[in-house]
């Protein structure tokens, strides 16, 4: 017997080859494939992402904005300190 998946549009049976349903016509295990762009999402969110700077903000904003950048950077700077200092350690 042929494997077969749950489509999870309409709860039919189908090939687990296909790519779309042969009942509704829609994508098949959509829902691993957004769990697959949901993991790279985190993945992104934990690398560093420094607040933006619009040559249209407000030159006190700009100020203010950049040091939040400087704080950002000296922070993530400590995490990869610490981090490597921690593997280090155990190593
Ligand atoms: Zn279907």
């Amino acid at each position: 017997m042929e494997h077969q998946i749950k489509c999870e549009h309409c709860g039919e049976w189908v090939d687990a080859k296909l790519e779309q349903c042969n009942y509704c016509g829609k994508t098949l295990r959509e829902e691993e494939k957004k769990e697959a762009y949901s993991s790279k999402r985190l993945k992104d969110s934990l690398e560093p992402q420094l607040i933006t700077i619009d040559d249209d903000d407000h030159p006190v904003l700009k100020i203010a904005k950049r040091i939040v950048q400087l704080g950002q950077v000296i922070f993530y700077a400590i995490i990869t300190f610490l981090v490597w200092v921690t593997s280090w350690t155990i190593g």
